[in-house]
């Protein structure tokens, strides 16, 4: 477990099982999880939680959400694809502003990883966008420029990917340049 800020705990990602990093967000009257994992540590991070939790997901990839099936969250939020994944979630297709001590911003984005993903902006440092900028070599150039615009549009300097090598807090200008070189757009 490792501090981001204050109210923000990361549980890196794992390669055995494969699992997604999770970032558990506390707020004055819940935690917020972007991202449930499959690994045991996440799990015992979320479960020990001692506030109601609202589980947010980034996509519907497993790594991104098998915990999901041992904990019981009082309230998920995922976009239309990783509904038809889960059982008992609220669809999120537009922007949706959560105020609890902390402010979260919830925003569909198009992705060349997964459809339907979605991206959380925390007090308007840090934007955690789970896989969203990952694709197959030659694949997905459309959905990247889509994505770029959205990227480019957000104030925050600081972007937070899944699965990332070394330190997950990336420079607005590095993620950009990397997105602009893999997908030559
Ligand atoms: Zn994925």
């Amino acid at each position: 477990m490792q501090t981001i800020a204050d109210r923000i705990r990361h549980i890196p990602a794992v390669s055995e099982p494969l699992s997604a990093d999770v970032f558990i967000i506390e707020g004055d009257a819940r935690y917020y999880v972007f991202d449930a994992g499959a690994s045991e540590a996440a799990y015992e991070a979320i479960a020990a939680l001692n506030k109601p939790v609202t589980v947010i997901l980034s996509h519907f990839h497993r790594d991104h959400i098998a915990n999901l099936s041992r904990l019981a969250p009082d309230q998920i939020l995922a976009g239309a694809r990783t509904m038809k994944y889960i059982a008992g979630g609220t669809l999120v297709d537009k922007p949706l502003t959560i105020r609890d001590g902390v402010t979260i911003e919830v925003q569909p984005c198009v992705s060349p990883h997964a459809p339907g993903s979605l991206i959380i902006t925390v007090d308007s440092l840090y934007t955690f966008i789970g896989d969203l900028i990952y694709a197959r070599p030659g694949t997905g150039q459309g959905e990247a420029k889509g994505m770029l615009r959205v990227l480019k549009s957000l104030q925050t300097q600081v972007f937070v990917p899944s699965h990332w090598t070394g330190n997950p807090l990336v420079e607005k200008a590095v993620l950009l340049k990397e997105v602009k070189e893999n997908f030559q757009i």
